[in-house]
């Protein structure tokens, strides 16, 4: 993470020359004294205003002290004092504007009038109040510095710590009895710090400059000591007859300020490509193979979405994991698919990537990668915008997160048919309440007024449902979209959903551990195990007897109406491999019980078994004899 940051740092001329700057500055502060503090500081009579030289580079000043001696000493105190009055204002801003998240409403509301009235205060004023309460000199005009760009600061945290106040995990820091003062350094700190050193960076220059005006209106540095506005100042009445002793400490002033200015928009910047996602299949993760298998299912004559050798890489911090890998699965039009699979098996990470919300620094490439005849992976994020509009809908496993916390759920389950518009307001809305009535939403049409977090987590689930359905898309990507849900809701949450994908002739690809709600819901399964497919087969098939030992094991540990009430369920012995583990052979071969040598040591291909079914096994099943089994 830190080393894709400095590249980001150096990823264009102007932040390469920021960076350089920033860095040659403070090498200057930190050496300038020790190598030419005695030269700055030594009168010469007998050089007085002499005009730039051999000797003396940039001249010589009224006292006969070389130019450049004194200019490059005196960034350190110019650096220094710049550094420590945003230092003043970002920790009186942290006081004034982060702390109060902690403190209550009516605190953060008293807090927020003071910094709008400090704001109030023009620079000059305070600096001109602060010299007559303590009188000239560098630390004044420190202090009154810090003390103007304080609420700067302030607004800028209490912003930032807006975002995060209603946040989970600070919520449940409260909870836990967290200390407020643990909260503050280890919760709220920490998340809004990127932005805040974002903008110190920014305004160090400003800092820089506006001392160096004080300095020069003689409320700063004070003789003999001297920063660039205290030369300035100094060299003023000379500035016809030695114009050299001006043009030196100006300069220097300028060029500090552009570099900070610079810093701060290079940090912004990589702040920034943190954020934007990586277009699939276009950023091959360094040192990885490229896949060659051909799918085991090419069959995609008619399929709506195709997705061929579909692999997904993350970087660690010692190279790159791949949590999917070879997944290659397709979907018919109006078809239900599920994917199922234990926890971290991959399940996810392939539907983000479907879905092309897999970000940077994640990698995604596939074969193929192709919904209705559209290359996902080539699409641009405004041609996926334009090109798919909401023929792709999106439910996630985390509701809570993708519901806008800012807009009432009736505009969010609108918006999308009425920009495309489709229809009006009026029928959009009804719309929206049969089909939250239909999910057994209670009091659906008061509900669209309502904000997310005047709702459960159930029901939010419900109304990502119920935007997914509101469109119509050709395709609905549902991960664990039932999770929040209880046993009853679940159940008919599950029906709303197959008969509105049936009278739509939508297609879903649904996502989930639980292999009983995707046998009620899909025509097909995919079972993932370790970021690959190992089987794929109808539900029918499925019930009937799968394949491959996994998905046995899995359909085992799924209550029947069988089940012997007094015996424990199955359960998988052992645990699923890490996604870094170098695993030659078959990845379950450590839990299964029919594992051989072959297993361990050879991969087993996905073969195509019949025309619905393949399986990755060395050693498959062979088709079970018909025997009814039920499901819950
Ligand atoms: P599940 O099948 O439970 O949905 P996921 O697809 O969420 O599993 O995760 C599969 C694996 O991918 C896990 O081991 C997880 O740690 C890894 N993974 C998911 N997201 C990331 C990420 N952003 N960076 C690194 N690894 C990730
Ligand atoms: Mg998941």
């Amino acid at each position: 993470m830190l080393k894709q940051r400095l590249r980001a740092l150096v990823s264009s001329p102007t932040r390469t020359l920021a960076t350089c700057l920033v860095l040659l500055l403070v090498t200057l502060a930190l050496l300038g004294p020790l190598l030419w503090g005695g030269e700055a500081r030594t009168p010469d009579p007998v050089h007085l205003n002499e005009a730039p030289s051999a000797a003396h580079p940039l001249g010589t000043d009224n006292l006969g002290r070389d130019v450049l001696a004194r200019v490059l000493t005196a960034t350190r105190p110019s650096l220094v004092m710049a550094l420590t009055a945003t230092l003043i204002a970002v920790v009186l801003g942290a006081l004034v504007g982060a702390l109060p998240v902690l403190l209550g409403r009516r605190v953060q509301r008293v807090f927020a009038a003071v910094l709008t009235t400090w704001m109030a205060f023009p620079v000059l004023l305070i600096a001109l109040f602060t010299t007559i309460l303590l009188g000239a000199g560098a630390g004044t005009a420190v202090l009154a510095m810090g003390l103007t760009m304080t609420p700067v600061f302030g607004r800028l945290m209490q912003t930032l710590t807006a975002g995060i106040e209603t946040s989970d995990y600070l919520v449940a820091a409260r909870m836990l009895g967290i200390s407020r003062r643990r909260r503050f350094l280890r919760y709220v700190l920490p998340n809004i710090a990127e932005p805040v050193l974002v903008y110190v960076t920014l305004n160090v220059g400003g800092a820089l400059l506006a001392l160096s005006s004080l300095s020069f209106l003689g409320l700063g540095v004070q003789a003999p000591d001297f920063d660039w506005g205290r030369m300035l100042g100094d060299a003023l009445p000379a500035v016809y007859t030695s114009p050299w002793t001006t043009i030196a400490p100006g300069a220097a002033i300028v060029v500090a300020g552009v570099a900070f200015g610079l810093a701060g928009e290079a940090m912004a910047g990589a702040a920034r490509s943190q954020d934007t996602p990586v277009r699939a299949a276009r950023t091959p993760a360094p040192g990885t193979a490229p896949t060659t298998t051909p799918p085991a299912v090419p069959d995609t004559s008619d399929a709506l979405l195709t997705v061929e050798n579909l692999r997904v890489d993350y970087p660690t911090g010692s190279g790159w994991t791949t949590p999917v890998r070879d997944v290659s699965l397709r979907v018919r039009p109006g078809e239900i698919v599920g994917v199922v699979g234990e926890s971290g098996s991959g399940k996810s990470v392939t539907a983000m990537a479907i879905a092309r919300l897999i970000s940077s620094p994640g990698a995604v490439r596939a074969g193929r990668l192709d919904f209705d005849g559209i290359d996902l992976a080539a699409l641009s994020d405004k041609e996926l915008r334009t090109r798919l509009g909401t023929r792709v809908a999106v439910v996630f496993q985390d509701p809570g997160t993708f519901l806008n916390p800012a807009l009432r759920i009736g505009v969010q389950l609108t918006e999308g048919l009425l920009n495309q518009g489709r229809t009006n307001a009026t029928t959009a809305r009804e719309k929206a309440v049969h089909l939250l009535r239909q999910l057994r939403i209670t009091g659906a049409a008061s509900r669209l007024a309502q904000y997310p977090n005047e709702l459960s987590g159930g029901m939010r689930q419900r109304v990502l449902i119920a935007t997914a359905q509101m469109a119509e898309a050709d395709l609905i990507i549902a991960d664990e979209p039932t999770t929040a849900l209880d046993m009853t809701v679940q159940h008919h949450v599950l029906e709303t959903l197959s008969k509105r994908c049936r009278e739509d002739g939508s297609a879903a690809l649904v996502v989930s551990h639980d292999i009983g709600v995707l046998t009620s819901l899909c025509s097909r399964i995919v079972v993932m195990y370790a970021g690959r497919v190992v089987e794929e087969l109808s539900v029918d098939t499925l019930l009937k007897g799968p394949a491959h030992p996994y998905s046995q094991a899995l359909l085992a540990s799924l209550p029947t109406l069988d089940s012997p009430v007094d015996q424990p369920l199955e359960t998988i012995p052992g645990h699923p491999p890490h996604p870094d583990e170098d695993i030659t052979g078959c990845a379950y071969a450590a839990r299964c019980p029919r594992a051989r040598d072959t297993c361990r040591n050879d991969l087993p291909r996905l073969e195509k078994v019949s025309a619905e079914g393949a399986v990755a096994c060395w050693f498959p099943s062979a088709p079970a004899p018909a025997t009814t089994r039920s499901t819950s």
